[in-house]
């Protein structure tokens, strides 16, 4: 029996060499993989660096994939197309090339050492939430109970919002 297709949200990042090439190149590695299906593809938007201020702003994509790779699988498929870019592993939030991050899998709820999804900020960034309301406005957090453009509503109410 083939393995149940999972639906996976996805986001793009990178600020360093052509950023908007990098997430290119990205989608074209993704798109490559016979196991991931690419459904969507938000528009590329510029966003001021995340945590730590001293550093090129960023361009973030969100995708929505099909696969059938278990979650722990697909994060290691991503890992392995960050290093594939040449992603080295320098400072939390400093720059990189490339950075793929699961934000959503369906309504799973995952919380292991090395994996945990939803996303564990993505209620707190704007850019992750306007993005995904391009694709995915009525997809549900399964942890906050809330639809993606819910969120973000009420993060552009609240006191500014981590950008
Ligand atoms: P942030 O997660 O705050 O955006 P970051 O993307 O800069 O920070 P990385 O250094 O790229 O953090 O990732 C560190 C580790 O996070 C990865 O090696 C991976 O094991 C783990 N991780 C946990 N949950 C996820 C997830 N949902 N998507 C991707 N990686 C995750
Ligand atoms: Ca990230
Ligand atoms: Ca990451």
């Amino acid at each position: 029996m083939q393995a149940p297709k999972l639906i996976y949200y996805l986001l793009l990042g990178s600020n360093m060499n052509d950023p908007a090439g990098q997430l290119k190149l990205a989608l074209q590695h993704i798109a490559a993989l016979p196991e991931l299906q690419v459904l969507k593809i938000s528009s590329l938007q510029r966003t001021k660096p995340y945590g730590k201020t001293d550093q090129d702003d960023f361009f973030n994509q969100v995708l929505k994939l099909q696969s059938p790779l278990a979650p722990e699988d697909m994060l290691s498929t991503l890992l392995n197309i960050e290093k594939q870019m040449g992603r080295q592993r320098g400072q939390k939030w400093g720059p990189r090339i490339i950075d793929l991050d699961i934000l959503l899998i369906q309504d799973m709820m995952i919380e292991t050492e090395k994996l945990i999804v939803p996303h564990y900020d993505l209620h707190n960034r704007l850019f992750v939430l306007e993005l995904l309301t391009e694709i995915a406005p009525d997809a549900m957090h399964p942890k906050l109970n809330k639809t993606i453009s819910e969120l973000r509503q009420e993060l552009m109410s609240s006191a500014g919002g981590n950008t």
